[in-house]
């Protein structure tokens, strides 16, 4: 199998409980050094969320995800119990709803907590490691990174039973940090983590042996062992090749790389962009695959570093699915990769 066809491989997507993703707002607290939404300053109506709830209860299928996302999706926390109470009343009866919320943690307290636990829910939380790395890397205005808010918070969560997984970001530049950093997370009692590289860096073979090295003596260790990582699952490898659908706080619909990677991929809106949620059919009519989003990912890089960053992340991914799903599923990265993607 060749590096292309194992990256475009993977489970069929007809198992799969189908997601769309609302963007509440683009507004929040910090202003991570990796992060790549544009931070526009709107947010999403009532009339947006109908629209979207509507589009999502278009779909044929039994198990449905409405998933949250930002900038901070808590700072509109009233406009999400909105969205919840809408998808219950149109959908609850007839579909097997889920809900799941992407969240710095800032504003993540107690009260919020039970809210989520009492939904059929997941919540993923952002979270690097070490008050030194949030410092260095997810820190907001006047380089104030909360951390003992969010530290406490997760702690707060992780005793709390309502399921939740860790979503740590490594870029090249903390990579000598990572297993300290995953080391303290396990300390505080997390026991599912999403191991995501930074796809806006460019990885060189070196920084992705690195990172594969690290991965593999944590997962060994005492720490290691009382984790399990969400990238062993299904087709969450390569995340550039993730295939979920988003709702604009505008109402139009796009496949979600257009936004969470806008900053170095400026193209991704234009040849992302599916149509206006309230004038779609169903969701599945316009879902696009793996093979669809790496034709498109093509045009969406504009020159030779952007394709140069692009690669090194599918690469980086290759190598990460071969390290959790093991050999015979995936293929090592394979220098003549270069020629055929691009
Ligand atoms: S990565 Fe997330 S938490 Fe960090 S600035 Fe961007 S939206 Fe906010």
């Amino acid at each position: 199998m060749s590096f292309l066809s194992s990256l475009l491989s993977g489970p069929a997507r007809a198992d799969d409980r189908l997601s769309v993703s609302l963007m509440l707002t683009y507004s929040c607290q910090l202003k991570c050094g990796y992060c790549q939404v544009l931070q526009r300053g709107s947010r999403i109506t009532k009339k947006v969320i109908d629209g979207a709830v509507s589009f999502l209860g278009r779909s044929a299928k039994k198990k449905l995800e409405l998933k949250f996302f930002g900038g901070e999706p808590l700072l509109e926390f009233e406009l999400l119990k909105y969205a919840v109470t809408q998808a219950q009343r149109r959908l609850g009866a007839k579909k097997d709803l889920q809900y799941c919320l992407v969240t710095n943690g800032i504003g993540l307290d107690a009260a919020k907590i039970a809210y989520f636990k009492g939904l059929p829910s997941q919540v993923v939380f952002s979270f690097d490691g070490g008050a030194a790395t949030h410092a260095a890397f997810r820190s907001g205005p006047g380089g104030n990174s909360h951390y003992k808010d969010i530290s406490a918070n997760l702690r707060l969560l992780a005793a709390s039973g309502a399921y939740f997984f860790v979503n740590v970001v490594v870029s090249p530049e903390n990579l000598r940090a990572l297993r300290r950093n995953l080391e303290h997370i396990a300390g505080l009692g997390v026991k599912r983590i999403q191991l995501c590289y930074n796809g806006a860096a460019f990885w060189s073979g070196p920084d992705i042996m690195r990172l594969v090295r690290t991965l593999s003596a944590f997962r060994k260790s005492p720490a290691g062992k009382k984790v399990s990582f969400l990238n062993s699952s299904g087709d969450s490898e390569p995340v550039a090749l993730k295939t979920d659908l988003i709702v604009d706080t505008d109402g139009l619909v796009y496949m979600d790389g257009a936004m969470f990677m806008e900053k170095r991929f400026p193209g991704g809106r234009r040849h992302f962009f599916i149509g206006e949620a309230a004038g779609l059919g169903r969701p599945e009519d316009v879902y696009a695959d793996r093979r669809e989003h790496l034709r498109r990912w093509r045009k969406v890089c504009a020159c030779a570093e952007e394709k140069k960053v692009f690669l090194s992340s599918l690469k980086t991914g290759a190598a990460l699915g071969l390290l959790f799903r093991g050999p015979g599923k995936q293929t090592a990265p394979a220098r003549a990769a270069d020629r055929r993607i691009f």
